[in-house]
């Protein structure tokens, strides 16, 4: 494996069963890229980040940042990171899939806030204070934004989680799985289907 290969992306998957990163890292298959994702929703992503300028008193929209941990092997690139008048950073994610509840960021979007807020304490040169919250905008079904609070206990398990993830990658340790892979995409490559081992672990 390549010195930091593993994703936030990699992440958010590792987040919905462990032996994805397995198979996309130890056996090499990856994702296709559907139409739908390749269309990535950059209007509404622009017309949402427009409308955060004001709530968050936002002095610039950083895009297209790439963040980088050599220490954790792990790089990232978020939909954007706001920078505030006061100094604050907050990642933003924008999301196609609904929360499963109305109030509730899905599992592995919450991976990824944090993990992002992890890899901006760890390289953003001009931070001045710690990341303590993070955004995600849900496009479907009706645009919608949550906001999360994100605590130190959270930063310390995702790490523990990168850990793990490396360790699954290389195949040193056995990935714990979903019970139900069937809505999972790589089903057809995976050595772990139909087993029902575990669950996949929780943050
Ligand atoms: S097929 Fe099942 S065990 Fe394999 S990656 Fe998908 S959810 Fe996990």
């Amino acid at each position: 494996m390549e010195e930091w290969t593993l994703t936030v992306n990699d992440l958010k998957h590792f987040a919905y069963c462990e032996a994805i990163v397995y198979i996309t890292h130890g056996i090499g298959v990856r994702e296709r890229e559907t139409e739908y994702m390749a269309y990535g929703g950059e209007v509404e992503k622009e017309e949402f980040l427009q409308q955060l300028l004001k709530k968050y008193s936002v002095a610039r929209i950083h895009r297209g940042v790439t963040l980088s941990s050599r220490e954790l092997q792990l790089t990232g690139k978020p939909d954007a990171v706001l920078e505030t008048k006061m100094g604050e950073l907050i990642p933003v994610e924008v999301k196609w899939a609904e929360p499963p509840r109305a109030s509730r960021v899905k599992k592995d979007h919450l991976v990824q806030l944090i993990a992002y807020a992890i890899l901006i304490e760890k390289s953003w040169p001009s931070r001045k204070s710690s990341v303590k919250r993070g955004l995600v905008y849900y496009l479907r079904p009706k645009p919608r934004f949550i906001e999360v609070y994100i605590s130190s206990e959270d930063k310390k398990s995702v790490i523990q989680m990168v850990k793990r993830a490396v360790k699954v990658a290389l195949g040193e340790v056995e990935p714990l799985t979903r019970r139900d892979c069937s809505s999972c995409n790589y089903r057809a490559y995976c050595p772990f289907a139909y087993t029902r081992n575990s669950s996949s672990s929780s943050i």
